[in-house]
């Protein structure tokens, strides 16, 4: 099964800026992927078009078989994302920002709740679970956007630059984490301009420049050319 299929994406936002120029990218269930691409790419407009937040130019992107135009409902209860900025409440406490996103995917009071503390303590939050999001590090934050996007236990993760501004030691922690969590069946796709990041984590590789797939190959092949 593909968990995710991109065909002839394009993007050209309201300035006539070509962001993605007909890109297609398909990842397998079950992958942990990157895109892999310097700033300004056209990595975060890409998921971005994936994970509904930005409209597409032309193009079709199908998760899970879903067709985001035709089934966006089914598509995006299959997966989870986390977008590159903090986009919760900031004067909400920790297990609330997570437990009210279960609200979205029709799940009962007790599942939010059961699934909210499994992740609050698989991220190391727990502690944290009374405190106001905007007390929380920048580390914090970051996971606990991750705790948020996986309330509905997606089976497709989607993070934008998960480790950016992020030190050595949080992403390694982080690193270990999507690596569980990919064992346990997860299909991660990630973004990352860090060849190091994509080396240590992912399986497939694309590079995207300049609204344009360069590369598509497993990690293996990729770093033999370089
Ligand atoms: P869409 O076509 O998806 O609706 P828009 O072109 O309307 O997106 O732009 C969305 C927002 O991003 C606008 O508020 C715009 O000002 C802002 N924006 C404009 N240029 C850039 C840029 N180079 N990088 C990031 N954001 C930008
Ligand atoms: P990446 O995530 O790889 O850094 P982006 O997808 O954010 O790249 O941006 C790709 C290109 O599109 C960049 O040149 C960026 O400036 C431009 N861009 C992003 N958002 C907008 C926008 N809303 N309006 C105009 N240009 C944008």
């Amino acid at each position: 099964t593909q968990a995710l299929s991109i065909r002839g994406l394009r993007k050209t936002y309201d300035n006539g800026f070509e962001a993605l120029k007909g890109i297609d990218l398909e990842v397998q269930q079950g992958d942990f992927f990157a895109l892999l691409g310097p700033n300004g790419a056209g990595k975060s407009t890409t998921l971005g078009i994936v994970s509904t937040l930005v409209n597409k130019t032309a193009g079709s992107v199908l998760v899970f078989g879903h067709n985001l135009d035709t089934d966006s409902v089914a598509a995006k209860k299959s997966m989870g994302v986390v977008p590159q900025e903090f986009n919760f409440n900031q004067f909400e406490q920790v297990r609330d920002i997570v437990v009210t996103q279960a609200g979205y995917y029709g799940m009962s009071r007790g599942e939010a709740n059961d699934s909210a503390d499994h992740y609050l303590q698989a991220l190391g939050l727990w502690d944290k679970r009374h405190t106001t999001a905007r007390m929380l590090s920048g580390g914090m934050k970051r996971r606990l956007m991750i705790a948020r996007a996986l309330i509905h236990n997606p089976k497709l993760l989607i993070l934008d630059e998960p480790t950016a501004g992020v030190d050595i030691e949080l992403r390694r922690s982080m690193w270990e984490f999507l690596q569980r969590l990919n064992e346990a069946g997860t299909t991660i796709i990630l973004t990352t301009h860090y060849l190091e990041e994509a080396e240590s984590l992912c399986r497939n590789i694309a590079i995207i420049d300049r609204g344009e797939i360069r590369a598509n190959t497993s990690k293996r092949e990729l770093l033999s050319q370089l």
